[in-house]
């Protein structure tokens, strides 16, 4: 049967990647959505963070300061660079819930706010809320970072082994999941537990949301805590530049890249980058891009529903022919130094 992409959210998502009249226009952006300053836990006033990634190669950056918006404005003032460099308003949510089954007899239901207007507090005292469910906490944060014009991106699943499938089954579709969040203390592969309990990794996770039907949306972000110079060695500490998102838009504006992220039109990345990248329900196609005297080589899986990988293929371009009965096809791509990209998943109804 001819495949059909899902309607909603799904077409806008799917849709986005196909050929379109403006094509020539789009272009990749690099950009970080997760980063912390002295305004919260960071090492480093936010003058230092904003220079760090100007500097470096990034065109966007939203600060995310726990229960605190640090105003983009002076800096944009002093740093912000047409086409070139940005900063966005952005906040994490620092939510925590008790359960006395845990281990720490609470678990974290972090959420970054991404482009809201105001800051939005957690639940209970300090951010930990007693007799609401982790599902509770993500939908009541999630609608209030929505209701202030922000985008909502659940942060590290496996950070104090917190969170499990029941939780985010309810997530509102266009979320933003993090499955490669860079902190040194957030566990992305997941591992089975001493109490028998396996944890998957956050990818897998993601697959299995996917695989409801969810359209959510994969994120690498840095979490970065350390900017200072001198501790560039100290690999226990959080260092920036380790994972990012790639948007596709046509100007860099904080709306045009914020659109870009709420119709998922980005790929996330730990060192792989893309140069071409469409999506469509018929087919799913991309190129890497690498420098001239660079001789990595990469891997591309497509994976389908369950986390099952379809077809691999090895060199500089990838394509997938869809048949119709996959579920969702999305792409994974490795390089021969253990670096990641992944796509958006296209979901399909047959
Ligand atoms: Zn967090
Ligand atoms: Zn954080």
């Amino acid at each position: 049967m001819k495949p059909a992409v899902l309607s909603g959210i799904a077409l806008a998502s799917a849709c986005v990647f196909a050929t379109t009249a403006n094509a020539q226009t789009q272009r990749w952006f690099r950009g970080n959505t997760h980063t912390h300053t002295l305004n919260s836990d960071g090492d480093s006033p936010p003058d230092s963070v904003a220079r760090w990634y100007r500097d470096h190669g990034y065109a966007f950056l939203f600060i995310t300061d726990h229960e605190t918006l640090t105003d983009p404005a002076p800096l944009n003032a002093r740093y912000a660079e047409p086409g070139a460099f940005l900063l966005i308003q952005g906040q994490e949510v620092t939510q925590r819930v008790t359960d006395s089954t845990h281990a720490d007899a609470k678990r974290q239901a972090h959420v970054n706010s991404l482009g809201a207007r105001s800051v939005v507090m957690p639940q209970g005292a300090k951010g930990l809320a007693t007799g609401i469910t982790m599902a509770e906490g993500y939908a009541k944060n999630i609608a209030a970072i929505r209701a202030a014009g922000g985008i909502a991106q659940v942060n590290h699943p496996n950070y104090r082994w917190s969170v499990r499938l029941s939780d985010v089954l309810a997530l509102p579709d266009s979320t933003l999941f993090e499955i490669a969040n860079a902190h040194t203390l957030v566990n992305n592969p997941g591992a089975m537990g001493v109490d028998g309990r396996n944890v998957p990794s956050t990818e897998a996770l993601w697959d299995s949301l996917l695989s409801r039907g969810k359209v959510l949306f994969a994120v690498g972000d840095d979490d970065a805590h350390s900017f200072k110079p001198q501790d560039a060695d100290d690999f226990e500490l959080t260092r920036p530049g380790r994972s990012w998102i790639v948007v596709r838009a046509d100007t860099l504006t904080a709306p045009a890249i914020l659109s870009g992220i709420r119709r998922g039109d980005f790929y996330a990345s730990t060192g792989v980058f893309l140069r071409e990248l469409s999506m469509s329900a018929q087919k799913v196609r991309l190129s890497m891009d690498r420098p001239a005297n660079d001789d990595r080589r990469f891997t591309t899986e497509f994976v389908g529903r369950n986390g099952r990988v379809l077809s691999t293929v090895s060199g500089m371009d990838a394509e997938y022919v869809v048949k119709g009965t996959e579920g969702y096809v999305r792409a994974r791509v490795t390089d021969s130094n253990g670096r990641h990209a992944w796509t958006q998943a296209v979901f399909l109804r047959h």
